[in-house]
């Protein structure tokens, strides 16, 4: 291997010279403690920056071995590190001293939730941490700048890998909250399990976030209180004994007046599937990890689905137990992603009224009894709440103020009111009696038919030429096929997004044959990801600018691609 000498008289030699002759760096150097790798070189100052990557070896990076026990732990400490990372970075800023990208280093800057991401990785056995990262590197106009990258090279990147990426004893105790944290949380997680929980809200969580376009923890927010009846109590491995809601399996709705703080607590536990940092507010808020949000959303495409649980006799006749649409309706679309959610695993459905199709949800009687029933193609979800969670063991969280019929399917029943919850179940159903409701009748219905096969597609070619492109968080495009998956509220990174376009590139160049069902597929691209990790999303080589999608999310994103063929099988 070549040294960090051969790389520096390199360098020199290359000043001036035209900008690719910078390509001859490409290759592995051995520095003090590390070894740099320039994995690709950008051709000109202004193409996406050379991707860089430094080996640090399991003794010089020193953690101790306990760090690195369980998943869970080590993917909070890469999560940890690449946040060392992005603040070691931002101290020294140096673009602009050139032209195009030059000066530039970057990676993986995470938000509020760990996750799992191709920037920086642990090895489970040695220690090795690699970390992966973008440099621009340096230019006068189109001419070689070594002078600037040296400094980089020689002088920024070995003091960052010092301090970020290296263990120090001093800071023990910073390692060890977030790593407690990380125990903690799986602790809980376990114990939703144990007790038929699908969540858990602690005591003193902050729900709201500073504003619509912050997910910090909001200020001065009013911190959560449990209701006694629906007071747990749990037992952590570090903080000990910790109280909060529990949210039981089954059907729980979430009542009361306008701006009371419904939404709030139900976008608390979309992203509770996720682990969040300390100081988030939102640590202890623990959602089990495969409840998935559902909202109307109508344009979206559906391949194949059937939707007979909740439509039938559609006026022009089509078949909604094989239901395609380029264009679904509010009502059809929440019912395939309810449908979609039940074929992908999920086994809670958060839902907001807020941003729901309200003829799927609810029909009054007054309605019933004007609308024939033959006339109306569709069977309100709340007639079939009780039977998808006695049939398929799937939950529901529903926010929704504005419909008292949902008071008879639900077993708990909380009242937001000033952001504090009260247990109101007995009162309600006691109402709800009174006024002589009556709960649904005619509630049965026909498990889905989940035998949907993807086909490969024609628009690919050779597989290094797809181009693939994320917009955002918002969607990507694969050959110029849009994929829109911008309701997909529990994406919470950009690298995710860009992770489920290289997730479906990676399906139908490799998994999908023809012949494997949706759910085969799925577990097939899980699996992948679970032995590589997300580099099984990387090509050619792996690179910093992806996180792991969970199984759910990728599920959507298939089903929202207009150019897959899902037929039945
Ligand atoms: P709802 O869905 O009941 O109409 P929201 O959840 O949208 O109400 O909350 C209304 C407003 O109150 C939001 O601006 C939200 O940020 C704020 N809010 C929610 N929870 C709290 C809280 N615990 N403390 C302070 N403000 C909160
Ligand atoms: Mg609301």
């Amino acid at each position: 291997m070549k040294s960090a000498d051969d790389l520096k008289r390199m360098l020199h030699d290359m000043d001036h010279r035209s900008y690719p002759s910078y390509k001859q760096t490409k290759g592995e150097y051995r520095f003090d403690g590390y070894i740099l790798s320039i994995d690709h070189v950008q051709g000109d100052p202004f193409a996406s920056p050379s991707r860089v990557s430094v080996r640090v070896d399991g003794a010089r990076a020193g953690f101790p071995p306990e760090f690195r026990a369980g998943k869970h732990r080590r993917t909070a400490l890469e999560d940890e590190l690449a946040r060392r990372f992005a603040r070691a970075i931002k101290k020294n800023d140096r673009r602009g001293s050139g032209s195009g990208k030059s000066g530039l280093i970057s990676s993986s800057r995470p938000g509020q939730e760990v996750l799992e991401r191709t920037c920086c990785r642990i090895d489970p056995d040695s220690g090795e941490v690699v970390f992966r990262m973008e440099i621009g590197f340096p230019a006068f106009g189109r001419s070689i700048n070594a002078g600037e990258l040296i400094h980089m090279l020689f002088e920024l990147l070995p003091e960052y890998v010092k301090s970020a990426l290296t263990y120090h004893k001093d800071k023990h105790d910073s390692y060890m909250e977030v790593l407690n944290l990380a125990d903690d949380r799986l602790a809980i997680r376990k114990a939703l399990d144990e007790r038929g929980l699908a969540a858990f809200v602690a005591d003193g969580a902050i729900l709201p976030r500073r504003s619509g376009v912050s997910d910090l923890p909001m200020e001065k927010a009013v911190p959560f209180r449990s209701p006694d009846s629906l007071k747990v109590t749990l037992s952590l491995p570090h903080a000990g004994e910790i109280t909060g809601m529990g949210i039981k399996r089954g059907i729980t709705l979430i009542v009361g007046g306008g701006y009371h703080g419904k939404s709030t607590l139900l976008q608390a536990l979309e992203k509770g599937v996720y682990d969040h940092i300390k100081g988030d507010g939102r640590e202890y808020v623990i959602t089990e990890s495969t409840a998935m949000k559902i909202r109307s959303e109508d344009g979206r495409c559906v391949h194949s689905e059937d939707i007979s649980l909740f439509i039938s006799n559609l006026p022009d006749g089509r078949d909604a137990g094989n239901f395609s649409t380029e264009d679904a309706s509010g009502s059809t679309s929440q019912a395939a992603n309810v449908i979609e959610a039940a074929e992908c695993g999920a086994g809670t459905l958060l839902i907001d009224e807020d941003t729901c199709a309200t003829n799927f949800m609810v029909r009054d009687e007054l309605m019933q009894r004007v609308i024939n029933k033959d006339k109306e193609p569709i069977t309100p979800f709340i007639d079939r709440m009780r039977y998808i969670f006695d049939s398929f063991g799937i939950s529901c969280v529903l926010a929704a103020g504005s419909s008292g019929a949902f008071f008879g399917v639900a077993d708990t029943v909380i009242q937001m009111d000033s952001y504090v919850p009260y247990d109101i179940t007995d009162r309600a159903r006691s109402e709800y009696e009174k006024a002589g409701y009556r709960p649904p009748d005619d509630t049965e219905g026909q498990e889905p038919d989940f035998n949907r096969v993807i086909s490969r597609c024609g628009i690919f070619g050779d597989g290094d030429r797809v181009k693939v492109r994320s917009h955002g968080r918002d969607g990507f495009s694969i050959d110029h096929e849009e994929v829109d998956v911008r309701y997909l509220e529990q994406l919470v990174d950009n690298e995710q997004t860009l992770a489920l376009a290289q997730t479906v590139k990676l399906a139908v160049l490799d998994i999908i044959d023809g012949s494997t069902t949706f759910r085969g597929v799925l577990d097939r691209i899980e699996k992948r990801l679970e032995t590589d990790g997300p580099e099984a999303l990387c090509k050619r080589m792996p690179v910093c600018g992806y996180a792991r999608p969970r199984r759910q999310e990728i599920a959507a994103a298939l089903n929202r691609c207009r150019f897959l063929r899902i037929a039945r099988k």
